[in-house]
């Protein structure tokens, strides 16, 4: 339920930049609190008009801050749709789905109607939906190339067009692909292009086509004053689909006494609390939408220990203040650096060390490398805990407890029990049998199977984007270079220094290994080249070694180590 109260909360941060009544409304029922930094800075701008060149990696919250203005622009122009009026190229058919429902989802009040065009998918199909007229195409450039050159896509009435994810499509080789899909709209069209990064070649395209851009740069403008706090640093890097499982066997690994859990919306807030709920965690939610009352109540529950876990939204979080917080949790990835060294700085307080964890999409795990640069600090990416790693915690609590009991000075009276066991049985089968009984008292029998947790394997190949599953298309503009991929659950990364730079393959364990701690035997085959080479590596350790290589030296020089784009 949506009080008036918490309505006119969200009107302020979004309608402050200028969003009509349907999409607030929208926003509203979402649970959206507040603007992220990347669409305090872009929606205005969009909504007068201007050309932006924004860099903002996935996770920031850069899809709505294009697609709300895009929506209300195309709104407002009240076009009929016999022709798209704005047009979105993303590099991959994921992106294309995930893109075009994020669109439905904010332009539903507004009636919008929104086709996503991507390989693998029935071309006769997209051709009825594009017939049925519609207002917004979002289209891999490969597809949307097709579609002009049969002549089923018109893109002479567009308005708008959003190049999101540049980078990614030229790496992918679409550069000659989007230079004709571009010819063939409008040009006193608007022309908004989102990067994670802005090496020369994106610079490039931006002087083509774009005309006075406004540049955002929110990773840059991030700033936090003070020391970093003593903590821990840690990220899972796993796919949205498991998360809560995986968060499950967090809970029970570190056990903590007092943890604030981090949702972007108060709809996750409230789902999340429900779920964990169910599963016997002893949680509560807090975000915007909850009554002064209740928020003081809530935290007077964590500070007595009656409950362990605090489910909440950045603004409902913000002025909280509770000396004794054990964790942060950031279930969803913080949209901003910022806001990660405010979440983490609750941790860690009056000289003890705190413990910040936070799940990442793999999608999203660029951003953990500019929380590591604002934090100065390291974040460790570890594995998910095992059902075997949870049964060995377990059985340490067991035995300290017992290690405990051990010490005291009352344990005489039992002895009589024992003396009586040991005429049927040795000591040491006594000992195990009291263990056993011990660690059931106080652990209970779990029944591990079943929060197994199903993993998908990542093939880069397959994905076109870090740990993405799903189909890529070949650019029509340019030639598939190497044919072979990798084998079976390995993927490949392109370290930038080969043969001339008197690279071995040892020199690649060696790096590898050592920097990221993975066994060095798990390593496949290696390729080394005039300038650079390709490494194999089992697909579950890629993230961790990418994270690693980040700073590190081989033959004592920084050398670019990415994930390899199969072709
Ligand atoms: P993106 O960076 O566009 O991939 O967005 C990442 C996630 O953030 C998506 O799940 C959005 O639904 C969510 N999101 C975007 N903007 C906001 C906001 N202002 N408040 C809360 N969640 C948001």
């Amino acid at each position: 339920m949506m009080t008036s109260e918490t309505k006119s909360e969200v009107l302020e941060g979004f309608a402050g930049l200028g969003l009509n009544a349907k999409l607030l409304t929208t926003l509203a029922e979402l649970g959206y609190e507040e603007p992220t930094p990347i669409q305090k800075a872009a929606i205005g701008p969009m909504l007068a008009g201007s050309d932006l060149m924004g860099q903002a990696a996935t996770g920031t919250g850069k899809t709505a801050a294009f697609a709300l203005p895009l929506l209300q622009r195309i709104a407002e122009a009240g076009k009929d749709r016999s022709q798209p009026s704005a047009l979105v190229l993303v590099p991959t058919r994921e992106l294309a789905m995930q893109v075009a429902e994020a669109v439905h989802k904010y332009g539903q009040r507004l009636k919008i109607a929104v086709v996503p065009i991507y390989g693998g998918h029935s071309f006769g199909q997209q051709l009825n939906m594009l017939e049925r007229g519609v207002d917004v195409v979002v289209a891999t450039p490969g597809r949307a190339l097709d579609h002009i050159r049969r002549k089923t896509l018109d893109l002479s009435g567009i308005s708008i067009l959003v190049l999101d994810e540049a980078d990614e499509m030229l790496d992918m080789g679409f550069a000659e692909d989007l230079e004709a899909i571009l010819a063939q709209t409008p040009s006193d069209r608007q022309t908004v292009m989102f990067s994670a990064t802005l090496p020369p070649r994106i610079n490039g395209m931006a002087k083509r086509h774009l005309k006075e851009p406004v540049r955002i740069q929110i990773a840059r403008e991030a700033s936090t004053k003070g020391t970093a706090p003593r903590v821990r640093q840690v990220a899972y890097v796993v796919p949205r689909a498991s998360k809560l499982a995986v968060l499950g066997r967090i809970l029970d690994l570190e056990d903590p006494a007092s943890a604030l859990v981090f949702c972007r919306t108060r709809t996750e807030v409230d789902q999340l609390t429900e779920k964990l709920s169910a599963h016997g965690y002893r949680a509560q939610s807090l975000h915007g939408g909850i009554s002064q009352d209740q928020r003081t109540r809530v935290i007077k529950l964590l500070r007595e220990g009656a409950i362990d876990l605090v489910i909440a939204t950045d603004v409902a979080a913000r002025g909280l203040d509770i000396e004794q917080l054990s964790h942060v949790i950031n279930y969803d990835v913080p949209v901003a650096a910022d806001s990660y060294v405010h979440r983490i700085g609750r941790v860690g307080r009056a000289g003890r060390e705190g413990v910040a964890i936070t799940l990442a999409d793999p999608r999203e795990s660029r951003l953990l490398c500019q929380f590591e640069h604002q934090t100065k600090g390291k974040i460790e990416i570890a594995k998910v805990p095992t059902v075997a790693d949870l049964r060995a915690r377990r059985l340490k609590v067991t035995c300290a407890a017992l290690h405990e009991a051990a010490g005291a000075d009352d344990l005489e009276q039992y002895r009589s029990a024992i003396d009586e066991l040991t005429q049927d049985h040795d000591l040491m089968k006594i000992a195990l049998a009291a263990v056993k009984l011990a660690h059931l008292a106080s652990c209970g029998e779990h029944d591990d199977a079943e929060v197994e947790i199903a993993i998908p394997s990542y093939t880069p190949a397959a994905a076109g984007k870090p740990g993405k599953p799903g189909k890529r298309e070949k650019p029509t503009g340019a030639r598939a270079k190497r044919q072979s991929g990798p084998s079976e659950n390995m993927a490949r990364v392109y370290v930038g220094a080969g043969d001339a730079e008197g690279i071995r393959p040892k020199d690649l364990v060696g790096a590898i290994a050592g920097e990221s701690g993975i066994n060095g035997k798990s390593i496949g085959a290696i390729e080394i080249e005039e300038h650079f080479s390709l490494v194999e590596l089992p697909v579950d350790a890629v993230e961790a070694v990418l994270v690693a290589m980040r700073k590190a030296l081989i033959k004592g020089k920084k050398v670019t180590v990415r994930r390899f784009t199969e072709r």
